[in-house]
């Protein structure tokens, strides 16, 4: 009946006719402009009466029903004026009205995913017949939208307004028994013969689906039991809602707004709701921040492709980081054996893991018996024993050049010889630690982040020597693990550090200009930042701080040197070590349900004090400049000197790595939302702080070019 590049039309048997969602070259279904317009093209089709159809069923050729709208097109759309913004959603509007008002009945096969704009389209169809593997959801609010095709008001009108706002704030997908209890769907089946049972629905249907549209598209009565649930849900989730994150607050105003509005005044309700987010600074980075995320998935996925997969992995050191490795690598699967030169850190590894097990099966997210079968595929050890036939080392002794370099020599001689070592270092140089070993080509870093089990990112570091295969066993390695992998070429700090390290210098210029720690954590939380640069020197560990600040110094000294010496280095010669001995800017006591409590510590104050090099009034907006230009310049600069080739790695390695905040969406994105021009006004305003705070060649190019970074 119609064969188009992303929907067919076929004809069954006794008129009931079959649209199938196949977009070309493509391995899921996504309702992309293609997409749509030859759905409008159908439907236009179907309204004919000359066709005689009795009846349709909506389904997917591919694994997944359709996982939504295509974000990457997003990005043109809204730059759009709110009124070509709101047109289009319009358009889309009326092409799912005119679904739903099919002269006859319809139902959705939802075989896999229906996501976003899919479970809209499905949420259009009188009936929907789910597989029971299945799920649905309204992912929108992770991007820093709304459902802005009807999600938000077919939604609400078909199930509780405490579910429905449940499902749309927390945007999470939903399994088919759930939606099968709740009526979302009508049927849920085995996978195999959910198309039978869609197609008897429609033949069954006589008029009842009728009724059921009148239904589904009538105003909710806001009646006492409403307003009950509706606070309720408020009151339970008012404590998770975050002004940087604005999706979530304006989803529960829209529902509340349209709820008992007549069903276009609804839509258009929602239409406004989206396009008010979609041109707010939060959506633009979430989106970004998806795009960049896909591009980095599939940047991997290329190196995968070309690389042996990794059958056993290796870890030298079981301390915090070698214990972690192993769990990360057992648990996804990858046996591993983990060395180390004490018998009381083999055992301290192994129940670190153990007890990182329990904690999965406590949620029952693994299976009891599972637990063990993981715990066996750790193989502790003293020796080089069972290490010829690994495919991957990961080196995570001591962080002390000697006995690195000393270690690296060894293993190489019980390894196979086309095995890869890696080293987790956190700051020394790949090239250096390679010059004892034979074979150079065949070793990188590979840079894990604490607590290995909870940080998606690893920095792959490339050596002068190391050759291409290396990196792709390791970044095969790193995904194996669940790992988001990122290829940095080797300097002092790789890139994360590197660019960490100019924010901590700032904060303690800031330091010694009298400006309060605690304000400072203050002000760079309300930023967005999970923790101030005081808490977070804590949590990584003053001696490693100092560690890492001095290789970043000696690496670049033309601007990452200090006037005097820093509070960091003088608290640690008081025998502050941060968490670690609960003594840091903070001093950190046991509190009560396990937790701990922090409170600012005076030996820091008088530290500072006796440092203070003026007393200035400093405003929060200066602070978080001066924080953040010297860790956005650096991050330019680790472009500029090719340590990764794309912004989109360097903003990804800043989320993953760093916790910088999501919805600024990474240094360069902040940098293209302020405007390069402003950027560098900003930078030139506080040049006296040194030379972190100076304007690179790139970015006056870039400004002269008129060029961003996205
Ligand atoms: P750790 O002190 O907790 O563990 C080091 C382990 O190595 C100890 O168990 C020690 O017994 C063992 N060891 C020492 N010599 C050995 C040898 N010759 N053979 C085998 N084992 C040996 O240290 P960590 O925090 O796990 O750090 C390990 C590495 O990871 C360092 O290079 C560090 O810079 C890096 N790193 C640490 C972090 C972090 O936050 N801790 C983050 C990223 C990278």
């Amino acid at each position: 009946m119609y064969s188009g590049k992303a929907v067919r039309l076929n004809a069954l048997e006794n008129g009931i006719t079959e649209l199938v969602l196949d977009l070309n070259g493509s391995s899921v279904n996504k309702l992309n402009q293609q997409t749509l317009m030859e759905l409008e093209a159908v439907v236009e089709r179907l309204h004919q009466p000359s066709n005689a159809v009795t009846g349709l069923l909506i389904r997917s050729a591919k694994p997944a029903f359709v996982v939504g709208a295509d974000v990457t097109e997003f990005t043109g759309k809204f730059q759009q004026s709110d009124s070509e913004l709101l047109t289009w959603v319009q358009s889309v509007h009326s092409l799912f009205c005119s679904i739903e008002n099919l002269p006859f009945p319809t139902v959705s096969m939802i075989n896999g995913l229906a996501l976003g704009g899919g479970f809209e389209l499905a949420l259009c169809t009188d009936y929907r017949v789910m597989a029971d593997s299945a799920k649905v959801g309204f992912p929108e609010v992770n991007l820093g939208i709304c459902p802005g095709w009807g999600g938000t008001v077919r939604l609400s009108r078909l199930i509780s307004i405490d579910t429905a706002l449940t499902w749309l704030v927390t945007g999470k997908p939903q399994a088919a028994n759930t939606a099968l209890q709740l009526g979302v769907v009508d049927r849920i089946a085995p996978l195999e013969t959910c198309r039978d049972s869609a197609i008897s629905l429609l033949n069954d249907a006589g008029s009842n689906y009728q009724e059921k549209r009148l239904h589904k598209r009538a105003p909710v009565v806001k009646n006492t039991s409403w307003d009950n649930d509706f606070s309720a849900f408020v009151d339970s989730y008012s404590s998770k809602l975050d002004p940087n994150y604005p999706a979530a607050t304006e989803i529960i105003n829209t529902v509340k707004s349209h709820v008992s509005l007549p069903f276009e005044q609804a839509l258009d309700t929602e239409a406004q709701a989206f396009v008010r987010l979609a041109k707010g600074d939060a959506a633009q980075a979430l989106v970004g921040l998806f795009i960049n995320e896909q591009q980095m998935k599939k940047a991997a996925k290329h190196w995968l492709k070309q690389a042996k997969p990794v059958a056993k992995g290796a870890v030298l050191g079981a301390g915090i980081m070698g214990g972690g490795v192993a769990y990360q690598s057992a648990v996804s699967g990858v046996p591993i054996v983990m060395k180390d030169i004490r018998e009381d850190a083999l055992t301290l590894g192994c129940d670190t893991a153990a007890h990182l097990l329990d904690k999965l099966v406590k949620k029952g997210r693994l299976a009891v018996q599972d637990k063990q079968h993981i715990l066996d595929s750790i193989t502790p050890t003293l020796h080089y024993e069972g290490f010829r036939d690994v495919d991957v080392v990961v080196e995570a002794v001591v962080e002390n050049a000697q006995v690195k370099t000393s270690v690296l020599a060894d293993v190489e001689a019980y390894i196979a010889p086309d095995a890869v070592l890696a080293s987790n270092t956190s700051t020394i140089s790949i090239d250096w630690l390679a010059q004892g070993l034979k074979r150079p080509e065949q070793f990188c870093g590979m840079h894990f982040f604490n607590p290995v089990h909870l940080m998606p990112l690893v920095e792959v570091i490339r050596g002068r020597h190391t050759n291409d295969q290396t990196i792709t066993r390791t970044v095969a390695y790193a995904a194996a693990m669940g790992k988001l992998p990122i290829v940095v070429n080797d300097c002092p700090g790789f890139l994360v550090n590197r660019v960490l390290f100019p924010y901590f210098n700032g904060f303690n210029r800031l330091l010694a200009q009298g400006v309060d720690f605690e304000r400072i954590d203050r002000v760079m939380e309300a930023f967005g930042w999970p923790m101030g640069p005081a808490y977070l020197a804590d949590v990584i560990g003053l001696d490693t701080m100092v560690h890492a600040d001095q290789v970043l110094q000696k690496g670049f000294p033309d601007r990452m040197t200090h006037d005097g010496e820093p509070v960091i280095e003088a608290l640690l010669a008081s025998g502050a070590l941060g968490q670690k001995n609960g003594r840091g800017f903070y001093e950190y006591e046991s509190g009560a349900g396990g937790g701990r409590n922090k409170t600012a510590s005076s030996t820091v104050r008088h530290i500072i004090n006796e440092r203070l090099q003026a007393s200035d009034e400093v405003s929060d907006e200066e602070i978080v400049d001066r924080l953040m230009i010297p860790l956005c310049t650096e991050s330019i600069r680790c472009l500029e000197d090719g340590i990764v080739t794309s912004a989109a790695e360097v903003d990804m390695g800043l989320i993953a790595g760093l916790g910088f905040p999501r919805f600024r969406g990474g240094a360069l994105r902040y940098v293209d939302s302020i405007g390069l021009q402003a950027f560098a006004k900003k930078i030139e305003k506080y040049h006296q702080h040194g030379a972190l705070y100076h304007v690179t060649d790139g970015l006056r190019k870039r400004i002269e070019s008129g060029s961003t970074y996205y």
